[in-house]
């Protein structure tokens, strides 16, 4: 389904280089402005991920960047290879795209720092060394300059459906969440939640760290045709804090909704 939406902002017509498509990305904003692109996004697939982006040419940065954030993303920046291991030093990301030709450290050595994280590496055909065919083998992808957004955001969505799949637990303090099983459990006892509060939880900890509008909740757990107002998600979120023994982790972010506080 996430095809579906990333077909929105392709233009087969436009031509292939970058500011082509930069052109066709801010057209098609102003035509699919609002909810409608979003009922083309499959709920079963609807995750924010955390994606680090390293590549020093601006313009594919930023053209990566906008179009994973269209599709629900959040997206850090970054254009030297040593700012690249400083990061991964401090912080965790659910997928890197990797240029290998970068100034300071070159993707490889960035490579070395991301250990055991998906990544998508980036790089010139001319570039595209045995070496790195062979760390494509595993979990990581990699993808020739010049290549076509839409076949990025594709690769970006199945690195993340595959690496998702190894999730089955989920654990914080005293609370287990079971995907499979769909349970929740507070010191190995099941905890009684309704399904909308079981959602809702699950949501919470698949965008674990990121600060989620009520807006935003209703529409993920809710669905676009619920009629009532945001202040469900309030009432859902003081029961699950309350039965879940959760409050110092379910934490309200000021003027916007709420955040699942985990260590890193
Ligand atoms: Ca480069």
């Amino acid at each position: 389904m996430l095809w579906l939406r990333a077909l929105l902002f392709y233009e087969p017509g436009s031509s292939s280089d970058i500011n082509g498509d930069i052109l066709s990305l801010f057209t098609s904003r102003q035509h699919f402005q609002g909810r409608i692109i979003e009922r083309f996004y499959d709920k079963e697939w609807q995750r924010m991920a955390e994606i680090l982006i390293v590549e020093d040419e601006l313009s594919i940065n930023e053209l990566i960047r906008k179009n994973l954030e269209l599709a629900g993303h959040h997206c850090i920046q970054v254009f030297d290879g040593d700012d690249a291991i400083e990061l991964l030093i401090q912080k965790n990301f659910d997928l890197i795209i990797l240029d290998i030709m970068l100034p300071g450290a070159d993707g490889y050595e960035v490579l070395d720092q991301a250990e055991g994280l998906p990544v998508i590496f980036l790089t010139a055909r001319s570039e595209l060394s045995d070496k790195l065919r062979g760390l494509s083998k595993g979990a990581d992808d990699y993808i020739t300059k010049p290549f076509q957004m839409l076949e990025l955001a594709a690769r970006v969505e199945a690195l993340l459906r595959r690496t998702k799949k190894a999730e089955k637990y989920f654990e914080l303090d005293h609370v287990k969440l079971d995907f499979e099983k769909r349970l929740i459990f507070v010191d190995e006892k099941p905890v009684d939640c309704t399904p909308k509060e079981y959602e809702l939880f699950e949501t919470l900890v698949k965008n674990r760290n990121i600060a989620l509008s009520r807006e935003r909740l209703l529409d993920m757990v809710w669905g676009y045709d619920f009629e009532g107002g945001t202040r469900t998600v309030d009432v859902h979120i003081q029961r699950l804090r309350s039965k879940l023994g959760l409050e110092r982790r379910i934490v309200t972010v000021y003027k916007l909704g709420y955040r699942l506080e985990v260590p890193q």
